[in-house]
């Protein structure tokens, strides 16, 4: 399954950009860093992206959550 262009066009842009129409908050997230990553789901292509930054020095960032690496 593949991004729909939302998606794609949302990948890799920094915090401050909001998510697109299609994506809903599906779940809030505390990293082992203290750091809270947010979890939305897309209702046009159903990949799911996450807000969340590496660390405390890093800025948030829009990332693509890989269901199979997720644990
Ligand atoms: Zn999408």
């Amino acid at each position: 399954m593949s991004l729909c262009d939302l998606c794609e066009s949302q990948l890799d842009r920094p915090g401050h950009v909001p998510p697109h129409p299609q994506l809903a908050i599906s779940a809030t997230l505390r990293m082992a860093s203290g750091q809270n990553a947010f979890v939305y789901r897309c209702a046009s292509c159903g990949q799911t992206l996450l807000l969340a930054s590496d660390d405390e020095e890093a800025p948030d960032r829009w990332t693509r959550l890989d269901a199979d690496g997720w644990r």
